[in-house]
């Protein structure tokens, strides 16, 4: 075939698939428009999962009935003049595609009244095509319809997913811009069902609750910190409330959705160690950054941005969300709620659920019902909830004795402290570890010692060398598959090296996160529990009490390294209604 330009119906169709992907893609663009409009309120419908229809209506500036032809052609837009303003873009839109793209790929319709036009007017496009203006009456604000998505592109049609998958889609997106325009009124019809509304009120919390229930919004910790570079705002979950994926993790930069890898990363290497393996937190977090440290222009979608100075970028959000965790995390408490007595239950009857580290309901087990934080910015409602709002450190205990071989028994200002002697040596070491960092004490063994892996182990550990010298292994490649174990970290220098270096690999084998850090948080994690105190050890007053002291000093006292707790709170409060001097709750 020789070389030839493509009909114009061709090369925007092809454009159109960068930007509208899928109906919830549509309704990005619309919201982003609307947005852009100053309006405050917005609603969508949405009929046969986006394809049918997506009309999203708002109140904000309109558009001139004159230029209404232009809004709807391609690389024509109200909110950028030249190149340079690339570079300080305030509004969501610059690309003046979205409505082209739509045009092309569906049935068209705007009416749109500004508040200088006395009337309405509406323009249809099909196919491409754009019909004469009609006038018409409408309220100031346009509304803005797409029906037949797709029709002109039946391939793909094919490639859309189920209808209930494109409706989640759809809630999803709708919700975080719910979230992060809290002085917006959104309301979305899904089939003509009211699937989300928002009061516009200005408070987050609220839509929180709109979206994820009260229960979960109250328990969110609120991020607020903010230097010279980077300011960042939102809500992440308690260390207790967890999902068995990344789904509910969203950044927004600037006001724009983006999704970016390193920023996720950021902020789960902030909840490093807190958590267990294979559970993620729930995240809304808002970036403010100057317009010029980012480049909005990288994407169709606008999906992405690229950061000047990345490294600062992802430094400030790991310390806002480490110091929100830390400000607020709290030791479980037996008896205010879900674990020692069902929430609402009267009888006082002791349910005692386990630690349970994978609930198909997506939530971990919550060790009181009480939100432990009191996070409410507003502080309001203070009843109760924020007495217990104590700082990450614990107090000063008075060790009883030990349990079981297992528990240390320790008296506290407010209770009975019961502690994992295992646990708690954990995070002992693995502090101790992390604060040693640059000087991590390693032993040489008096006869270096062979260990050999199979091949893929073996080349995922040769990959891992240089971490693990950081670490205090000293460990060389010696032949095929074989390597020769030097040194090891001192506090590993009792145990077995070469079982050490299994689990190790073992580690780098689960491991799909790319990070070096996270790698080497969880290495680290892996060789504490190595060496920690088992439970079954009896210990000595002295020994026990040094561990406590051990504890008091850490920074995050309160978990282990894999996120499980180190202690549990029996309070004065129930022990006196357990033993019925209270009445119960
Ligand atoms: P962009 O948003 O990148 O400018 P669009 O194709 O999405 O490109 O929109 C083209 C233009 O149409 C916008 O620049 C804006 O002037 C106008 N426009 C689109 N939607 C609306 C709306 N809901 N309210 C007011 N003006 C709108
Ligand atoms: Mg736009």
């Amino acid at each position: 075939m020789p070389i030839h330009i493509l009909p114009p119906e061709i090369s925007s169709q092809i454009a159109a698939g960068e930007v509208v992907e899928r109906p919830a893609s549509v309704v990005k663009e619309l919201l982003e428009n609307a947005l852009d409009a100053g309006t405050h309120s917005i609603t969508i419908k949405v009929e046969g999962a986006g394809r049918r229809l997506i009309e999203v209506a708002d109140d904000g500036s309109g558009i001139p009935a004159g230029e209404l032809p232009l809004a709807v052609a391609r690389h024509a837009t109200s909110k950028l003049s030249s190149a340079a303003d690339l570079f300080h873009i305030s509004s969501l839109g610059f690309r003046g595609e979205a409505l082209a793209s739509i045009g092309s790929v569906a049935r068209l319709t705007i009416t749109s009244r500004t508040q200088e036009g006395d009337n309405g007017a509406r323009l249809r496009v099909e196919g491409g095509h754009a019909e004469a203006i009609q006038p018409t009456g409408a309220p100031q604000g346009s509304v803005v319809r797409v029906e037949d998505l797709f029709y002109n592109v039946p391939a793909r049609l094919k490639f859309l997913k189920s209808d209930s998958t494109e409706r989640r889609q759809i809630d999803a997106l709708v919700t975080r811009y719910a979230l992060a325009y809290p002085k917006v009124r959104f309301r979305l019809f899904q089939e003509n069902q009211l699937s989300l509304q928002t009061s516009g009120n200005g408070d987050r919390r609220e839509v929180l609750a709109a979206i994820y229930g009260v229960k979960v919004a109250r328990q969110m910790l609120e991020v607020l910190a903010e230097d010279e570079f980077i300011c960042a705002s939102g809500f992440i979950s308690p260390i207790t409330l967890t999902r068995s994926n990344r789904r509910e993790i969203t950044f927004f930069v600037n006001g724009r959705w983006v999704q970016d890898v390193t920023l996720a990363s950021a902020l789960l290497h902030a909840y490093q160690t807190l958590l267990m393996v294979g559970r993620y937190p729930l995240a809304t977090l808002f970036l403010e950054l100057p317009p010029e440290t980012i480049d909005v222009n990288v994407h169709p979608a606008k999906a992405e941005v690229r950061f000047r100075n990345p490294d600062q970028v992802f430094s400030g959000v790991q310390r806002a969300v480490r110091r929100a965790l830390l400000a607020y995390s709290s030791i479980p408490e037996l008896g205010s709620g879900g674990l020692w007595s069902q929430a609402g239950s009267r009888t006082g009857a002791a349910v005692l659920t386990p630690w349970n580290n994978d609930t198909t309901a997506g939530t971990q087990q919550r060790w009181s019902d009480e939100p432990p934080l009191a996070a409410q910015a507003s502080g309001t409602q203070a009843s109760g909830t924020q007495a217990s709002l104590t700082p990450s450190r614990v107090p000063l205990l008075r060790l009883v004795g030990q349990v079981a071989t297992a528990y240390l028994v320790a008296e506290g200002p407010d209770g009975l402290y019961l502690i994992d002697q295992h646990a708690a040596h954990e995070r002992v070491l693995f502090e101790r570890f992390l604060a040693e960092r640059q000087v991590i004490a390693s032993q040489a063994l008096l006869e270096p010692l062979a260990v050999t892996f199979p091949p893929s182990a073996a080349r995922l550990l040769e990959e891992q060398l240089p971490i693990l010298g950081s670490l205090g292994f000293r460990v060389e490649p010696f032949g095929p598959g074989t390597f020769l174990v030097r040194s090891v970290p001192t506090l590993l220098a009792n145990g077995d090296p070469a079982a050490a270096l299994r689990v190790l690999v073992e580690d780098f084998e689960e491991d799909e996160t790319p990070l070096q850090a996270e790698t080497e948080a969880r290495l680290i994690a892996r060789v504490c529990k190595r060496a920690a105190i088992k439970a079954g050890q009896a210990l000595s007053m002295e020994e026990q009490r040094s561990l406590l002291s051990d504890l008091e000093a850490c920074q995050s006292p309160r978990t282990c390294p894999h996120g499980r707790p180190t202690m549990i709170l029996l309070s004065v409060d129930l022990l006196e209604r357990q033993f019925g001097r209270k009445g119960a709750r």
